[in-house]
């Protein structure tokens, strides 16, 4: 359930609150809105309704959380929630670009592409030091060899750097290089992972998983939110679907439906939700259109040697032309 307080309720009073609500053994985490503030409480239902707890001061109501999460919900917080990431701001009417190759290949990869990143417009950098690959045979990723090539690029461009943690034990090594710790697909439920991930300060990009209702990707986040680390960014990367045109299917619908149902930023990945280069740009134009806050797209200088993902990745120029199209369109939306 949720507690509204009152526009003005004092610290004290919500101080009080919390303490009672501790007692009984339940948690309280706080969100602080422009006006008001409200307490999400998580613990043994029975045990806080017999709280008269519209009676205490401050109090404004009292309101049931019908949905299994509860921290990600609207319900909990109405505004959106918005992230800085050293220059970038991520979601409350921006859209964002994070735009870099699949994965870091070498020095100069990497420079190539976060130069071209950077004077296209993208607002954070990306690129995969530890990558999770369907054979045990093909390019694993260039691990802390990587992530020092990946900090980098940050250095030189000053764009923040998204790459993924794909096991618990990297979360600390990981968390030294980037800004924000991507969940890739198919870690979206390593429930194990996503707790700790939650007692860190990092952002954190959840994809959603591959066979994930959107409620099971929410549920994911909530796992995070719920040990404290509020900065979750959703990103829509496909589901599977009997459709063999696409490497996966965008479900382009999940946009509006979890800005109605979250407070968090969702970004929209099409070029793994399609495989195909030529895709990339349209569907970014609908990301824009439906409501993302961002997306993400890869791009590498010369393609047809990527080590990963060559087919989806955009060239540099393409990149540029891309960016171009989307400002106009974002103008047109009044997006900034
Ligand atoms: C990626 O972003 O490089 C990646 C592997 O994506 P996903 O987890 O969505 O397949
Ligand atoms: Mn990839």
């Amino acid at each position: 359930m949720v507690i509204v307080m009152r526009e003005g309720a004092s610290k004290k009073e919500i101080e009080e609150l919390v303490a009672l609500l501790h007692e009984v053994g339940a948690e309280a985490h706080i969100s602080q809105g422009e006006f008001r503030t409200v307490i999400g409480v998580i613990g043994d239902r029975e045990r806080v309704m017999q709280m008269p707890l519209e009676a205490y001061p401050g109090v404004e109501k009292v309101v049931a959380i019908m949905k299994p999460y509860k921290l990600v919900s609207r319900e909990f917080r109405e505004e959106p929630t918005v992230i800085n990431i050293r220059d970038a701001v991520i979601g409350g009417g921006h859209f964002s670009i994070i735009a870099g190759p699949c994965s870091v290949e070498s020095e100069e990869q990497v420079m190539q592409a976060a130069r071209a990143a950077k004077s296209g417009g993208a607002e954070l950098f990306r690129g995969g030091a530890f990558k999770p690959r369907s054979s045990p045979y093909s390019f694993q990723g260039l691990a802390e060899d990587g992530l020092k090539m990946l900090a980098a690029a940050r250095d030189e461009t000053g764009l923040p750097v998204v790459t993924e943690v794909l096991d618990v034990r990297d979360i600390e090594l990981v968390s030294r290089y980037a800004d924000v710790l991507q969940v890739g697909a198919r870690n979206m439920q390593n429930f194990l992972m996503l707790r700790e991930l939650g007692f860190s300060e990092m952002p954190i990009l959840l994809k959603r998983g591959m066979s994930a209702t959107i409620e099971e990707w929410l549920m994911a986040a909530e796992y995070i939110l719920k040990e404290g680390n509020k900065k979750v960014i959703l990103c829509e990367r496909g589901i599977r679907t009997f459709e063999t045109a696409t490497r996966n299917t965008l479900d382009i619908s999940s946009i509006p439906i979890v800005k109605g149902l979250s407070h968090l930023p969702i970004f929209v990945d099409p070029s793994h939700a399609t495989g195909v280069r030529e895709l990339v740009p349209p569907l970014c134009r609908a990301a824009l259109a439906v409501g993302a806050d961002g997306v993400m797209v890869e791009i590498h200088p010369n393609p047809r040697e990527a080590l990963c993902d060559g087919s989806q990745s955009l060239t540099i120029d393409g990149f540029g032309l891309m960016m171009d199209d989307l400002r106009g369109l974002a103008e047109y939306l009044g997006r900034q």
